[in-house]
């Protein structure tokens, strides 16, 4: 019987005596270890009576166990949900909820807080603890094996949750073909093989981590060095071993922090991804004065995994995110879905194998987003060079519309960025009674506090009077959510009454 996805990506390494996962101490689970302990998670939910297109939730710390459980999942015909660790019972009960996941896979450490909302969930709670054991591997263990279930490319693999960042997190339904045609088109692009080594600190239960990296390298076949999260010293202490790594922007900014990032260190690397939310060109620029390394960005999202990436061997091009990737159809819209010309800003959309099935229980919101010639509007305004090289520069929800002018907040918050005492800065528009939104700068100050006198006279010698903001504030640090993403929604809500 065919599976389209799990055929792919673990069936046929189900023999191999390769490494799979090499754990921070040391320890290495095999290919076919990986995917025997994945058909026995199968067998356990299988028994538990989940059937083909019904839901697993877990939330779970990163582990083997956890990315094997998904692999059973898969093999199972199960639909996962794989949930961020740092979410509360109450935002976990919403997700748990929302999907009608029929069991709840947690860590024993949770398993008493969780136990109640499980069950007005009306999901059964079940533990999987990192080291192997619990109540769902002791399942596992008395199982049976089962066969794998049929699965075509349109059948649904997972609902992610998308990270939000805007607002309400929404479960996007991701088909066997989604993950799979994204995992293949990555893997030839970025040149992957079997002799590549991945190092991987990132979560597992968003796209990155899971779909972009532990996919890649399932599909060349390469091992990862799979570290339970980002920690600079042992990311340092093992980067001689890899070949590879994928992050995202606050790995390398931490990494060119330390002094033992040099040439040497990363003489055996061959590439470094960066991807999730932007990385300045200030960065790709200092990467490649240490290292000699061009850090090579892409970009995607939730709904359609990755859409566009710098080229391998091409220019890799600091600031943007590349071209759209083979298959992926990409086009500059106005709000009417109208292309616009090229070099003009407007709304990113994309089409292609990787753009997901719709919104889980949302179809106003799948009809609001998803045009019905198959073209997703991903929210994010952006252009296109004469190269075809996309440049990102903002999200439409955050664009600021004062006095009948566009201004989009990056352009202001590079220009901050760049003055003295300014570590970083969020740029927002809240109402204004003259201008219809007002622009305010939210500044983290570096080593020195800036003046704020001194910030209005340097921009009003670089930005346009009307991009200036009318209104700055010093802060301690910028709300962020859990995967790191700056939620100006909070700063907007916050400060919606400074000109009032
Ligand atoms: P929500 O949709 O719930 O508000 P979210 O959009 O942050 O949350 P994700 O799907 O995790 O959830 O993030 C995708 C978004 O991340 C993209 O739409 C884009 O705004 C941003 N992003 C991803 N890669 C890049 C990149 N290389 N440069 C700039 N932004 C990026
Ligand atoms: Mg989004």
């Amino acid at each position: 019987m065919a599976n389209h996805l799990y055929d792919a990506l673990f069936r046929r390494h189900e023999t191999s005596g390769r490494p799979f996962l090499i754990l921070k101490d040391g320890e290495v689970v095999t290919q076919a270890e990986f995917t025997a302990m994945a058909a026995r998670f199968a067998g356990a939910l299988t028994a538990a009576g989940l059937r083909p297109g019904d839901r697993l939730a877990l939330q779970l710390d990163k582990s083997p166990v956890m990315l094997a459980a998904i692999a059973g999942a898969i093999r199972a015909g199960v639909v996962f949900l794989p949930l961020n660790t740092a979410y509360t019972p109450t935002e976990l009960s919403y997700f748990v909820k929302d999907a009608g996941a029929r069991i709840l896979l947690c860590d024993g450490r949770a398993e008493v807080q969780l136990s109640p909302i499980a069950q007005d969930c009306g999901a059964a709670l079940s533990v999987l603890n990192a080291d192997g054991s619990g109540s769902f591997a002791d399942a596992a263990s008395a199982a049976v094996s089962t066969s794998i279930a049929e699965r075509g490319p349109d059948d649904l693999a997972a609902l992610l949750y998308t990270s939000g960042t805007t607002g309400r997190s929404k479960g996007a339904m991701m088909s066997h073909a989604n993950l799979l045609s994204n995992a293949e088109v990555l893997a030839r692009h970025w040149r992957f093989t079997e002799r590549d080594v991945l190092l991987h600190a990132l979560p597992v239960f968003h796209t990155h981590g899971l779909f972009v990296a532990t996919n890649v390298a399932l599909v060349a076949g390469c091992p990862m060095i799979f570290l339970p999260k980002f920690d600079a010293d042992e990311v340092i202490r093992r980067m001689p071993e890899a070949t590879a790594i994928m992050g995202v922007p606050t790995f390398y900014t931490r990494l060119l922090d330390d002094p033992r990032l040099t040439r040497n260190l990363v003489a055996n690397m061959r590439l470094f991804i960066s991807g999730s939310a932007p990385l300045l060109a200030e960065t790709h620029r200092q990467w490649e004065a240490r290292t000699g390394h061009r850090i090579l960005e892409r970009y995607g999202m939730t709904e359609t995994n990755m859409n566009t990436s710098n080229p391998y061997d091409g220019e890799r091009r600091a600031g943007t995110v590349g071209r759209p990737l083979p298959g992926v159809e990409l086009k500059i819209c106005d709000a009417e879905g109208r292309e616009l010309p090229q070099g003009e800003i407007g709304t990113i959309e994309v089409r292609g194998p990787n753009v997901f099935k719709g919104y889980w229980n949302m179809p106003e919101k799948t009809a609001e987003e998803l045009r019905p010639d198959g073209f997703f509007i991903t929210g994010d305004l952006g252009f296109v060079d004469a190269d075809g090289y996309v440049t990102i520069v903002g999200r439409g929800k955050d664009l600021i519309i004062s006095g009948g002018f566009n201004v989009y907040p990056k352009e202001v918050e590079l220009a901050l960025d760049a003055l003295p005492g300014v570590l970083e800065s969020a740029v927002i528009g809240v109402p204004h009674p003259d201008f219809g939104e007002g622009v305010v700068a939210v500044i983290i100050p570096g080593a020195t506090r800036p003046d704020p006198d001194a910030i209005r006279a340097a921009l009003s010698q670089t930005l346009a009077r009307f991009k200036q903001p009318k209104h700055i504030v010093l802060r301690d640090a910028l709300p962020r959510n859990t995967m790191g993403k700056v939620q100006k929604n909070v700063l907007r809500e916050e400060l919606k009454g400074v000109f009032a």
